[in-house]
C-alpha cells in the first residue's frame, strides 16, 4: 500500500503515522520529499481499512498494490483449487461439470426430473426448496417437504444435490441433507450469512450479485473462506445492466479474470443470465469455451407449468442436446466433461 501526505504535514505527525504501522506488524519505507512525503508499506496490508487512513486530515491518497483478499489469492496458492462435492470433483485441468434441475422442486415429480437430467449427462442436481421471489406473492419454495425431495432423487439417481440456504436457522437442516450450499445472487453480501456458512462443513456455490463488482464477490467468497470454510465454487450468474432484451448481461470476462486472481473453480448460470430459453445454449458453449469449470442449468419437463423461471428453463431433451454440443466444445479445449 503506498500513503502520500499532504504538504505540510508536522514532522511528528509523519512519525506518529510510521509508528502506527509499524505496531500493526507492517515494514514501512518512508520516501522524504521537500514538500511531499510517501509511505510504502509491505506486509499483511488486507488487515488496513482505506477508508479509515484516509480520515486522516494530512493523508493525500491512498493507493493498494495488491488485492484486499488472501484466502481466495491465486498468489498465495497456485494451484487450481478442486473442490469435492459429495465425490465429484469441482475445478481442475480436467472434467467439467453440469448441473441441471428446476429452478423450484414443485415435489416428488423433482425424482422424474433428476433421471432426466443423469441420463442427459448432468452430475448433479440443482432445486431450489427455499426461494428469493422479488414478489411476496409468488410462490416461495416448498422448504423443507422440498428439500426431503430432493434427497428422494438423489437416493434414486445418486446425483448429489444443490439448493440455495436463505437464512442462518436452516443451517441445521442444509448440514444434514444438501451436497452444495447455495448462496444466492441476493444473499451475496448479507455478510452474517455469509460468516455463519463460513463455519460449513459443507461446499458452498456463492453466485455473483445482482450488481456486484468482480471484487465484491471476491470479498464475498473471503469471507466464507476466513471463516474456515476453503470449499467454495463461484457462479457468475449475469448482472444488472441497462440491457431488457436479456434478465441480466452475462459477463463471461469473469471466467479468465477469476482464473488469473483466484484459484477457485467458476461456472455459469446461463439460465438466470439471460432469462430466455432460447440463449441458454449458446451462452453455456461460449462458457466452456472460455474455460468455465461447468454449467449449472435450469430443466423443467414443462416450461409453461413451472412454478418458477419457466421462460428460462430447457425442455429435459433440449438440456441434453446442449451437454451433448458443450461435450464438443469442451474436447476443444483440452476438457472432458
Ligand atoms: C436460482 O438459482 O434459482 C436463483 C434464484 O439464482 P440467483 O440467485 O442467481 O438469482
Ligand atoms: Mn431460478
Amino acid at each position: 500500500m503506498i500513503i502520500s501526505t499532504k504538504k505540510g504535514t508536522p514532522a511528528e505527525e509523519l512519525e506518529r503515522i510510521l509508528h502506527d504501522f509499524e505496531q500493526k506488524g507492517l515494514s514501512v519505507t518512508m520516501i522524504r520529499g521537500t514538500d511531499y512525503n510517501v509511505f510504502g508499506l509491505v506486509g499483511d496490508t488486507t488487515v488496513l481499512d482505506e477508508k479509515q487512513i484516509r480520515a486522516n486530515p494530512y493523508v493525500d491518497n491512498v493507493q493498494r498494490v495488491s488485492e484486499p483478499y488472501k484466502n481466495a489469492n491465486r498468489l498465495f496458492h497456485e494451484e487450481d483449487s478442486v473442490i469435492d462435492v459429495a465425490g465429484i470433483k469441482v475445478g481442475g485441468k480436467e472434467k467439467l461439470v453440469v448441473i441441471g434441475g428446476p429452478c423450484s422442486v414443485e415435489g416428488d415429480n423433482v425424482i422424474d426430473i433428476a433421471k432426466q437430467v443423469k441420463a442427459a449427462g448432468a452430475c448433479m442436481l440443482r432445486g431450489g426448496a427455499y426461494k428469493p421471489r422479488t414478489s411476496p406473492y409468488a410462490f416461495q419454495g416448498m422448504e423443507t417437504d422440498g428439500i426431503l425431495a430432493m434427497v428422494k432423487a438423489r437416493e434414486a439417481t445418486g446425483l448429489p444435490i444443490v439448493s440455495e440456504l436463505m437464512s442462518e436457522d436452516k443451517i441445521e437442516e442444509f448440514e444434514q441433507y444438501v451436497d452444495l450450499v447455495q448462496i444466492g445472487a441476493r444473499n451475496m453480501q448479507n455478510f452474517h450469512l455469509l460468516k455463519a456458512v463460513g463455519k460449513m462443513k459443507k461446499p458452498v456455490l456463492l453466485k455473483r450479485g445482482l450488481a456486484n463488482t468482480i471484487e465484491e464477490w471476491i470479498m464475498s467468497a473471503e469471507y466464507i473462506m476466513a471463516g474456515g470454510n476453503e470449499n467454495v465454487i463461484l457462479c457468475e450468474r449475469g448482472i444488472r445492466t441497462f440491457e431488457k432484451y436479456t434478465r441480466n448481461t452475462l459477463d463471461l470476462s469473469v471466467v479468465p479474470i477469476i482464473k488469473e486472481k483466484t484459484h477457485l473453480p467458476i461456472i455459469i448460470d446461463p439460465s438466470h443470465a439471460t432469462g430466455n430459453w432460447r440463449y441458454v445454449e449458446s451462452m453455456s458453449l461460449a462458457a466452456v469455451a472460455a474455460g468455465a469449470d461447468g454449467l449449472i442449468i435450469e430443466v423443467h419437463p414443462c416450461p409453461e407449468c413451472a412454478w418458477s423461471d419457466g421462460a428460462q428453463s430447457l425442455k429435459p431433451e433440449r438440456f441434453a442436446e446442449v451437454v451433448r454440443k458443450a461435450r464438443e466444445i469442451a474436447r476443444v479445449v483440452g476438457r472432458d466433461l
